[in-house]
């Protein structure tokens, strides 16, 4: 890069804004040594410092160009521009003094323009940091969020899952203890030669629970259903269940309708919803007890 290349560079370098093949190019002619733009560089830096300290706790671009302002007009003042220029035994004031007065405007307003923009820039960049800084606590805390939320979920479907093996186990108890108590060992069949079943019928406590286990999970079309085979009516529908593991379903039933005797208890695949007379493969059956 060309030493003109260079010195337009050296107001970033100040601000700590140059990176990469930027960076290296000014290092190199720095170390090549160029008096002009090492001088330039300490001053922009001067002037950042002098913003830096502005800034903190608080400033104002105004307060910073005043002070700017002050510090270039007294070196305008002590520089060798500002003394009278010895002609002869003559002296020429005036035409320097007005020398001395453009150069220092001059060199203020470019002085007020690199602090401007340097003020932009600082205040810039402690926006975006902050607002980083502020992106990542809410990604931080949508994130314990969402995972709350999840847990929180877990534990509601852990509840609703107790709360329903409490129900059937208490169910169960009620039937165990009725004194009509009556159960129905199914047998497995081909479609399921796992499977097992118990069914308890109670017709005092007008209940009948159904214990399965070793059947296929149900199809999403499709759900088991329980009858009574009775010797008055036949097939009577008992109740409907799924399973959807390979763990214990306990399931309750309609007990046979009074004045109806069950021959047979048995399961069978229907289509989902159930139907009133069995259709589907034969799952499970038993010679009720
Ligand atoms: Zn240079």
């Amino acid at each position: 890069m060309e030493h003109q290349e260079i010195k337009d560079l050296l107001a970033l370098a100040a601000l700590d804004r140059l990176e990469g093949e930027e960076a290296r190019a000014l290092s190199h002619h720095l170390a090549a040594g160029c008096d002009e733009c090492e001088a330039e560089l300490r001053e922009f830096r001067e002037v950042a410092a002098s913003l830096a300290l502005a800034l903190e706790p608080a400033g104002s671009p105004v307060r910073i160009l005043n002070r700017l302002d002050e510090r270039l007009a007294a070196s305008a003042e002590s520089s060798p521009w500002s003394r009278p220029i010895r002609r002869g035994q003559e002296l020429v004031p005036v035409a320097s003094s007005q020398l001395i007065r453009w150069r220092a405007a001059t060199a203020i307003a470019t002085a007020a323009l690199i602090a401007a923009s340097a003020f932009a820039i600082l205040s810039i960049n402690r926006a975006a940091h902050l607002q980083a800084q502020f992106e990542r606590q809410m990604a931080t805390r949508d994130a314990q969020l969402r995972e709350l939320h999840t847990r929180l979920a877990s534990s509601r479907g852990e509840i609703i899952t107790l709360e329903r093996v409490l129900r059937d186990k208490a169910r169960l108890d009620q039937i165990l203890m009725a004194p009509d108590l009556r159960l129905t060992r199914l047998e497995p069949l081909k479609p399921a030669p796992r499977g097992a079943g118990l069914v308890a019928v109670s017709n005092v406590n007008h209940t009948a629970l159904l214990q399965v286990s070793g059947l296929p999970p149900t199809p999403s079309d499709k759900t088991y259903e329980l009858w009574w085979i009775t010797r008055e009516s036949g097939p009577i529908k008992a109740g409907l269940f799924q399973v959807e593991g390979p763990g214990t379903v306990i399931a309750q039933a309609e007990p046979p309708p009074a004045g109806q005797h069950a021959l047979l208890s048995a399961v069978t695949l229907e289509p989902a919803g159930g139907s009133n007379s069995p259709t589907g493969a034969m799952y499970l059956k038993g010679v009720a007890g």
